[in-house]
């Protein structure tokens, strides 16, 4: 299984720091953050099919699901075909995604221009939130 990103700076060179209630944890070498993601066991929990599913549909890669979920992109594609799932064609908007802590989240929610001629969902994530977010009318 490959690193996650760090959730502060998304930077992807994080080295494993050891097991805290059982979730391995993580810390970031560009910012030194500590973080730590749930460890997953032999059996994935279903959870993470439905995380990653969501994703595939959203447009997000195999290689940025990995990323995101710390699920090898080969299980993803297994996925996909198990549940033939098809995700629409989209060439006029690709969708980006923050990882936030819930204050970070509602500081971004405050500000009225971050919601307005975008779509987003929310998704939980570990102890931090996902914000999956579609600009459609605006560069
Ligand atoms: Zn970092």
């Amino acid at each position: 299984m490959k690193n996650p990103v760090c959730p502060r700076c998304s930077a992807s060179q994080v080295v494993k720091s050891g097991i805290v209630n059982d979730r391995q944890r993580y810390r970031c070498k560009p910012c030194a953050y500590y973080f730590s993601v749930n460890k997953l066991g032999k059996n994935i929990d279903s959870y993470y099919v439905t995380k990653a599913l969501q994703l595939y549909i959203e447009g997000i890669s195999y290689r940025e699901i990995e990323r995101i979920l710390g699920v090898s992109h080969v299980s993803v594609m297994n996925w996909v075909r198990k549940y033939k799932i098809k995700a629409p064609e989209q060439t006029e908007y690709h969708p980006t995604y923050k990882i936030l802590n819930h204050t970070e989240l509602v500081e971004y929610m405050k500000l009225g221009d971050n919601l307005k001629g975008a779509g987003m969902m929310i998704t939980e994530l570990g102890d931090k939130y996902m914000m999956i977010k579609w600009k459609r009318f605006r560069e």
